[in-house]
């Protein structure tokens, strides 16, 4: 097996690790509803997916959308 020849100190490896974080999300506005929703999925909020009603959502909630 390959041993590394020197240890990794602290220092290189938090270099190494610098890129390792894991990036916030981009949410895109719901054309339909305009809450915030991640792009390619469906809109947690009204259940529309590209133009297209994919779920309903609870009677209480669609009566005050439509109002
Ligand atoms: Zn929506």
């Amino acid at each position: 097996m390959a041993v590394p020849k020197k240890k990794t100190s602290v220092s290189r490896k938090g270099m190494r690790r610098s890129h390792d974080a894991i990036k916030g999300t981009n949410p895109t506005e719901c054309p339909n509803c305009g809450a915030p929703k991640l792009s390619h999925h469906v809109c947690g909020a009204c259940g529309f997916y590209r133009g297209r009603q994919v779920f309903s959502k609870p009677v209480s909630e669609t009566a005050q959308q439509t109002a």
